[in-house]
């Protein structure tokens, strides 16, 4: 009952093991455990998750959660468990017997969190659940899953606004790691959230090195700043198409690097067992397209370099930011050329998309652009496109480090040395 709910601190401690909160969990986790609604934006590794697991667990009756992958949601499952949480799962992936299990537990009010796909949260029989159940909140997780101008747009999401119609009591918090402003708005306006505080977190991974260099010789520039600065770590190197990515894990073959290829085209066994390596073994290179990454939890992943220019900042950030999750020095190295965005463009242009979209995509295609071809601290920049302001330039990007005047002199030294 209400009287004996725990506070947040004593949950993060007693049932998480954890002594403080992360920027903004502290803030973000009062105000929802005290009714209130949240738009909550953190980098990946941010530590979303206890935003909505602590509240489930302070205030009474379940709490529901929305996320788009089975996969996660088994993972989260499991590990609440393990800490001692009533938590189960509603998915395809169970038998209807196990479902029905689940159903009773809901109802009994045994269920601290229980995780829903968003197609299964939208049918009849689930609402009718849900009205006979006590709500302690509606999380929804990757929320810029309701964006239709993202990659990641899943359309059940758009459904989501009704859970505030149909219980306006129950307070949500929607998180997502990725919304530049256009896309926050978007999200609080289609999940009914323009009422909801916002909680913006600092985007800034200050242990990754941006590095942006115009593209003459691709492979043989990667291979050159692979043997300064990266021999025998483990990294992505990423490739717009399927074919350059498996000439370009052949090539580093040939000349000794540990790599494997990854997309689309290759079997679902050899996907996995190359994932797997990449996973378990030391030093491996992946070289893969952007089929590659979502989910993967990797903390010693030293850098990402990219071939090819990826289609907005937001894509850049999202898989740069697989560089470095353990905190220690990473590398985000990147070359390009205008061949790439005319490349880029033709693809857009040949697309189904709508006139629409395809204008919106062409500004993020410019942006990207315009942050390669810039001269000041990339840091500041990519922050900025994300509304973060850094007040001074960061130290630990390449217009910071090698200043773009003296950059050819530097350069030129740099080839007249190596000869
Ligand atoms: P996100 O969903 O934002 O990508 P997660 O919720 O998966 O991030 O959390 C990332 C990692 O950070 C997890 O391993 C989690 O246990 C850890 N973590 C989160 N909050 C804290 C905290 N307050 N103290 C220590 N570790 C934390
Ligand atoms: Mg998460």
């Amino acid at each position: 009952d209400a009287i004996s709910q725990p506070s947040p601190t004593q949950v993060l401690r007693d049932v998480f093991g954890f002594a403080s909160f992360r920027p903004l969990q502290g803030e973000v986790i009062h105000h929802v455990s005290d009714g209130g609604d949240a738009l909550v934006l953190m980098p990946t590794g941010g530590g979303k998750s206890l935003c909505f697991q602590v509240p489930a667990l302070v205030r009474a009756g379940t709490a529901i959660v929305v996320s788009p992958l089975i996969a996660l949601m088994q993972d989260q499952v499991q590990a609440l468990v393990q800490s001692g949480v009533q938590a189960a799962c509603l998915n395809s992936a169970l038998t209807a017997e196990e479902s029905r299990a689940v159903e009773q537990a809901l109802l009994r009010g045994e269920l601290d969190l229980l995780y829903c796909a968003p197609e299964r949260l939208l049918t009849p029989r689930m609402q009718s659940l849900l009205e006979r159940a006590q709500i302690s909140l509606f999380a929804i997780d990757e929320a810029h899953c309701v964006s239709q101008w993202g990659h990641d747009f899943r359309p059940e999401y758009l459904q989501l606004s009704m859970l505030h119609e149909r219980f306006p009591a129950v307070p949500r918090i929607a998180l997502t790691a990725t919304a530049d402003d256009r896309t926050r708005e978007e999200i609080a306006a289609r999940l009914g959230l323009a009422d909801a505080r916002r909680f913006i977190g600092s985007f800034d991974r200050p242990n990754i090195r941006y590095t942006v260099t115009p593209k003459n010789n691709a492979r043989q520039q990667l291979e050159q700043f692979l043997r300064r600065e990266h021999p025998g770590d483990a990294g992505i190197v990423y490739c717009l198409s399927r074919r350059r990515v498996d000439e370009t894990a052949e090539w580093l073959r040939e000349r000794g690097w540990n790599a494997l290829p990854y997309h689309a085209g290759l079997s679902a066994e050899q996907r996995q067992t190359n994932q797997q390596r990449f996973i378990s073994d030391d030093g491996v290179i992946m070289v893969a397209t952007i089929a590659f990454g979502m989910g993967i939890d990797k903390p010693d992943v030293r850098f990402v370099a990219h071939l090819d220019l990826p289609r907005s900042l937001e894509a850049y950030y999202q898989e740069t930011g697989r560089a470095g999750r353990d905190g220690l020095p990473a590398s985000a190295w990147m070359v390009y050329g205008h061949q790439d965005v005319a490349m880029l463009r033709q693809l857009l242009e040949e697309s189904a998309a709508s006139d629409e979209r395809k204008r919106v995509e062409r500004q993020k295609l410019e942006a990207m652009l315009a942050f390669c071809e810039g001269t000041v601290c990339r840091r500041q920049r990519l922050l900025a496109y994300f509304d973060e302001t850094l007040p001074e330039p960061c130290g630990n990007c390449d217009t910071c480090l090698w200043p773009p005047t003296t950059w050819d002199a530097t350069e030129a030294a740099r080839m007249a040395l190596s000869c």
